[in-house]
């Protein structure tokens, strides 16, 4: 493998671009805030340009080809961007295309929690394992699974919705339509609510709480209630995750792992507790934190060219055959 690749993150609020070579050096980083509101024309105009600056200052010959990461559901065979709460305007786009079109160059388009896992696996704390899964911890809960070193997408591309299993039976109503997903008792928003729930503030940030539950008075103690319901709420989805894919490795990301030393050892407990395969496999399955922060997504979309080129060559040469 020669050259390199560009890398987008396609966050709620700004525009996060690398071109990162085949053995994972970043060669320039750039980032911008995109002006989300004016709609699809302008944020595809910002992409085009952005792609357009890294490619001449690194060569059009050497560009492997171009990942970006959308924070949605994506129909990944089809380029098709098919739900995207903060960024509505690209629902049913055929995006791929279209950037394809004005920049003569491959684009695969990516869920960011997908292309997440598939950075960790590169490049951080999945590098030597083939099969794992990644969960961000942020304002919601993402999840990637990579299986034998690659995106485990499902039929459409929708796999990996991991903040929407419930892990409460009629627990708290979700957006997702559902009640007692993970992602209300284990994302940064959940903690924020549960602190409203016990009085401890209004709109408090994850890292409020945290300190907080270091204070070692009567608000530290409900604090640190909500950290145990926290880590037992991933312990149950862990302990469903592992009993599934008997995967080796388990990654936790977000802006909540400083926290970590409240929350993971309820997390643990539980995933003993409910995981039989755990049990049996305990010194080698690992649960344990990412290592590249924001820069997972990048990375992973930076590397969907490389494992996705040879694949697409063969899905479009079987398509031409029907
Ligand atoms: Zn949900």
């Amino acid at each position: 493998m020669t050259g390199y690749a560009i890398g987008v993150d396609l966050g709620g609020t700004n525009l996060r671009a690398a071109a990162i070579t085949a053995s994972g050096t970043i060669l320039e980083k750039i980032s911008g805030t995109t002006n989300f509101s004016e709609g699809r024309d302008a944020v595809i105009a910002d992409i085009v340009a952005a792609m357009c600056a890294l490619r001449e200052r690194h060569g059009t010959a050497e560009l492997a080809g171009i990942g970006i990461g959308v924070p949605g559901f994506i129909q990944f065979k089809e380029g098709i961007v098919r739900n995207a709460n903060n960024l509505p305007f690209l629902e049913n786009f055929a995006m791929r295309d279209a950037l394809e079109q004005r920049l003569k160059s491959v684009v695969y388009l990516e869920n960011d929690a997908n292309a997440a896992a598939l950075g960790e696996k590169w490049i951080g704390a999945g590098r030597d394992t083939d099969d794992l899964i990644l969960l961000t911890l942020g304002t919601g809960i993402g999840g990637g699974i990579i299986s034998g070193g690659r995106v485990l997408r499902g039929y459409l591309g929708m796999a990996g919705e991991l903040g929407h299993i419930t892990v409460v039976p009629n627990g708290s109503p979700c957006g997702c339509g559902s009640q007692g997903c993970v992602e209300k008792y284990s994302s940064a928003t959940a903690l924020s609510a549960m602190a409203r729930l016990l009085q401890l503030g209004h709109d408090l940030a994850a890292k409020e709480v945290f300190e907080i539950a270091k204070g070692g008075d009567s608000r530290a103690a409900k604090a640190l209630e909500i950290f145990r319901v926290m880590g037992e709420s991933l312990g149950i989805l862990l302990a469903t995750l592992i009993n599934t894919f008997n995967f080796p490795l388990y990654l936790l990301s977000g802006g909540m792992l400083p926290a970590w030393e409240l929350f993971a050892p309820h997390m643990l407990s539980t995933v003993t507790k409910r995981s039989y395969t755990y049990r049996t496999t305990e010194t080698t399955t690992r649960i344990a934190q990412a290592t590249l922060g924001n820069e997972a997504g990048l990375y992973g979309a930076a590397y969907l060219p490389w494992i996705e080129a040879p694949l697409r060559q063969k899905d479009s040469a079987a398509d031409q055959v029907r």
